[in-house]
């Protein structure tokens, strides 16, 4: 019997659903029960185990999971952490993933004067990542105090307890309530497969390259879509290249309109409505978007 192979997942937050849809889309079949721990993969040797984000680098790194998808500023943190205890490294990164985008930043109070890294000399900075923080100052060259916070670090200056934060940001709506202003980037983070440095069976890492292969696959498909249309044949040369990225298109004809074409292409990059707007007013008609479900080339 094959050894099942173990990856590590969020049980619940803002990676949870979107690792969920990404395996279920590369064909794995599974039901996640309510509580449940752990999930049989049914058609594949694998088993998902469900729990907070923050222990899924210890679970890949120990070898307790074979691997994990993880937000890559909850990887580094505890990268950083491990690095103290234990000099080599505890995991291989396998695939960014594309989703889960955001940034860890500095942020200071709206009315604070801020000329660069060097303002927050001496400064109080709230954190729940205070080793990427640590050594982001380190190499600015600057000394500030940090105060490690597990949530709500955005209160932490209106509290008086510190001067700056630093935090994730992705709209960057919380830092507006909080009347915070984003003055440094220290991480631009993404969700990313990765697994743990222990030996796997030979079964268990063609498993895994298979897993890669199948993501890269419908990443490439979610990129792109499938554009359909009626297209004048005097216009259809200005029409396609307004369409971004269009790759040889198939053209057929219209039968019963012997001066439209039918068009066909798969364009390289999302297609925005100002697009589609300004090929409809070029001629196209009954233009359709279609989503692409894979794509192997
Ligand atoms: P858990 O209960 O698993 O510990 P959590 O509260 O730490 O959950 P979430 O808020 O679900 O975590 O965020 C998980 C990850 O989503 C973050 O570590 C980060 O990689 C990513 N993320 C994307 N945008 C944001 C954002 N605006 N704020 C926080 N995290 C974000
Ligand atoms: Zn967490």
């Amino acid at each position: 019997m094959i050894p099942r192979l173990r990856l590590a997942l969020q049980k619940k937050g803002r990676l949870a659903q979107d690792s969920i849809s990404l395996l279920e889309r590369c064909g794995l079949q599974f039901y996640v029960k309510g509580n449940a721990l752990l999930t049989h993969v049914q058609n594949f040797p694998i088993d998902l185990l469900f729990v907070r984000d923050d222990d899924i680098p210890t679970l890949v790194f120990d070898g307790l999971c074979d691997g994990g998808i993880i937000g890559s500023n909850v990887l580094l943190e505890a990268e950083l952490e491990a690095a103290l205890r234990f000099p080599q490294k505890k995991y291989q990164s396998i695939l960014p993933l594309d989703n889960c985008h955001c940034r860890l930043m500095i942020a200071v109070p709206e009315g604070m004067s801020y000329a660069g890294p060097a303002s927050l000399e001496g400064k109080r900075i709230a954190t729940s990542y205070p080793l990427l923080l640590a050594d982001y100052l380190t190499k600015q060259h600057v000394s500030a105090q940090t105060l490690f916070l597990h949530g709500s670090v955005e209160v932490a200056p209106r509290m008086g307890m510190a001067d700056a934060i630093c935090d994730l940001v992705s709209s960057g709506q919380t830092l507006e309530e909080n009347k915070l202003v984003a003055v440094e980037t220290i991480l631009e983070s993404q969700a990313i497969l990765i697994r743990g440095v222990h030996s796997i069976s030979e079964q268990q890492q063609e498993l895994l390259d298979m897993l890669a292969r199948r993501i890269q696959a419908v990443q490439h498909a979610l990129k792109r879509k499938y554009i359909a249309f009626h297209a004048p044949k005097n216009a259809l040369e200005s029409i396609c290249q307004e369409l971004p990225g269009v790759e040889s298109p198939t053209i057929l004809p219209l039968p019963g309109d012997p001066d439209k074409v039918v068009v066909h292409v798969v364009s390289a990059e999302g297609v925005f409505w100002n697009t589609l707007e300004t090929i409809q007013s070029l001629g196209a008609s009954s233009i359709l978007i279609l989503p692409i479900e894979k794509i192997l080339e």
